[in-house]
């Protein structure tokens, strides 16, 4: 057997922001501002801070305007509450980020209802996955709708495939298994205590790994011919690149799924480029929502 497709999401996720970027200043002209994304950061928390200058970052690229807030690590959740209030209320705001994880003192659910559905841009907001489940108009989480526009354009319809979601997070499991649910796919969603994963995956034409174990789907998961997406990022070790380094490794084992796979996204390269592409693609949606300027399907 051949190995598989490389399917390159960095690749794909830069001619979407450029798509996204050339609506985002046709919604400039008519609604006379660029749509504007604030995002919030609670405490010092290294990765996160990472995370959100690249998605600051981002977003200006793509020709938005990014409201940055940072708060103090002891920053309380009532006065976290009164800075959602603000942005909801601000009409210069389309969307609002919170990075998670939040310090332990706030209730993350809580923080996350209290954004207003429709500048929900993560997606995450009860009532965006109620609309998902019930096939309304919803923000969807970014990165298993990045997943299913990776999906859509490898496969084209994904009517009637199976399809195994390893993985069943609010923010990525479930929500992928609505959105194959809504592309007609027959759908089992896996998790920590479900019995023969091996050969659960072993009937799926799809499988999305989003479990957060590096490297524990092996090509013995994978039917031939398969489509893998590998959501998982986990930090691993590295001492082959020197004393203390560490590399970015995938969910799924990459040298022996490549071998059985029809097509596979890479771990870094694949899906993570996906994620910052559909939160603009959010922001553009939620702006265009917000001053009734049409629809904004990419
Ligand atoms: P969570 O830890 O919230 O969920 C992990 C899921 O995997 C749980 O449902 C858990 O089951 C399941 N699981 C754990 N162990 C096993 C096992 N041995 N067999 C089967 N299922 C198992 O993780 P997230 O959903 O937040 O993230 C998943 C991965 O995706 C992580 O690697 C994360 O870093 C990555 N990620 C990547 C993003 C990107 O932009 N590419 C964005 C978000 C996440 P149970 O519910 O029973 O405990």
């Amino acid at each position: 057997m051949t190995d598989a497709t490389i399917i390159d999401g960095k690749a794909f996720s830069e001619a979407l922001v450029t798509r996204i970027a050339e609506k985002a200043s046709a919604l400039s002209a008519k609604i006379g501002r660029p749509p504007a994304l604030a995002v919030v950061l609670v405490g010092n928390d290294p990765a996160s801070g990472v995370y959100v200058r690249n998605k600051i970052e981002r977003t200006t690229a793509a020709g938005m305007t990014s409201i940055e807030h940072r708060l103090e690590a002891d920053t309380s959740q009532d006065s976290l509450l009164a800075l959602i209030d603000d942005l909801n209320n601000d009409d210069a705001v389309d969307g609002i980020l919170v990075q998670l994880p939040l310090p332990d003192q706030i209730d993350e659910a809580a923080v996350i209802n209290a954004i207003t559905p429709d500048k929900d841009v993560d997606g995450f907001h009860v009532v965006n996955a109620g609309r998902l489940a019930t096939g309304q108009d919803a923000l969807v989480p970014c990165t298993p709708y990045g997943c299913l526009l990776l999906l859509r354009d490898h496969l084209g319809s994904l009517s009637g495939l199976n399809a195994v979601v390893i993985g069943r997070s609010n923010i990525v499991g479930k929500p992928m298994a609505q959105l194959l649910l809504q592309e007609s796919c027959t759908v089992t969603i896996a998790h920590s205590r479900t019995r023969d994963l091996q050969d659960v995956c072993a009937a799926a034409d799809i499988v999305v790994a989003a479990v957060g174990r590096p490297e524990m789907i092996t090509g013995d998961f994978i039917k031939p011919g398969a489509t893998v997406i590998d959501v998982g990022i986990n930090r691993v070790p590295a001492p082959e690149r020197g004393e203390g380094k560490f590399r970015l490794t995938g969910d799924v084992d990459y040298t022996s799924a490549v071998a059985k796979a029809g097509a596979i996204t890479p771990v870094p390269g694949g899906v993570g480029p996906m994620t910052i592409a559909c939160l603009l693609r959010n922001t553009l949606v939620a702006a265009a929502r917000r001053f009734d300027a049409g629809p904004m399907e990419i």
